[in-house]
């Protein structure tokens, strides 16, 4: 059968997008020096919708930590989700898989899920990775401190000390998304931080959770050193990071289509 230009030209743009692989970001497609064939054809791979799986590193114990991308192939405007840091808080693990088996985003959109980024923590469902360090208090700020060995909070050795922590800086450098939302448990909350205030209302009136402000004991005057910390402050000019915070029991219902769907809509890519 024979298929339309626009048809062809969309199989070639699948083409292109899975023969550009692992890398986590496709560039943006340059439009100036194009022939006009040429350009056609990369604002079709730009707008192709694409599903990607990719390894972002490994935990301490060898377990891989995996990203699944979903959505338009250049798209301008990036979600992703965090599943899980702490490993003894399980119910974002059933958001971030809704919102991977059934949001097709907005054209020009697309969104990464992070199940886990502590796999080993999750094994053993404890609250720390695999050396007993809290992987939301060893991020390289000007709040990180080593203080706490042996307790819940224990920063690490050093700022960036664990190859979890390495492997999200990595990624999220790379992606720059404008919304992270970062899904931990039970103190029932959406995290302030005046960066967003539209945003954090969204996900407060989605997800039926009061904004709320979270201090992590960090020194006034310092930056704290999570992951929603490190990003405002060092890439903050990308977008944003927010920490969400469900209830200590949540329903069915909500720790999937509920949440799912309200983090989704509240990013603008649903
Ligand atoms: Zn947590």
């Amino acid at each position: 059968m024979r298929r339309s230009l626009g048809q062809a030209l969309l199989a070639l743009a699948a083409t292109l997008a899975v023969v550009a692989g692992a890398a986590p970001v496709v560039a943006a497609p340059s439009a100036s020096t194009a022939t006009p064939a040429v350009r056609v054809a990369n604002e079709a791979a730009a707008a192709a919708y694409v599903e990607r799986t990719i390894t972002l590193g490994t935990s301490v114990r060898g377990r891989p930590i995996r990203a699944f991308y979903r959505g338009a192939a250049g798209a301008e405007h990036v979600l992703v989700v965090l599943g899980q840091m702490h490993g003894d808080e399980k119910a974002g693990a059933s958001t971030v898989g809704w919102i991977r088996r059934n949001v097709r985003p907005l054209p020009g959109t697309g969104f990464w899920i992070v199940p886990t980024m502590n796999p080993d923590g999750n094994a053993r469902s404890t609250r720390v990775n695999a050396r007993g360090v809290d992987l939301n208090r060893n991020w390289p700020t000007s709040g990180w401190t080593s203080a706490g060995r042996g307790s819940r909070y224990w920063g690490g050795p050093r700022p960036a000390s664990e190859p979890e922590t390495r492997a999200l800086m990595r990624f999220l450098t790379d992606v720059k998304p404008d919304y992270i939302a970062s899904i931990h448990q039970p103190l029932y909350g959406i995290g302030r931080n005046g960066i967003d205030v539209a945003w954090e209302r969204r996900l407060s009136s989605y997800l039926r959770l009061p904004r709320k402000y979270f201090g992590v004991g960090n020194p006034s005057g310092t930056v704290s050193p999570t992951m929603t910390g490190w990003y405002n402050r060092k890439l903050g000019r990308n977008g944003v990071a927010t920490t969400i915070e469900y209830g200590a029991r949540t329903t069915a219902y909500f720790r999937n289509t509920g949440a799912g769907r309200g983090i989704s809509r509240a990013a603008r890519i649903l």
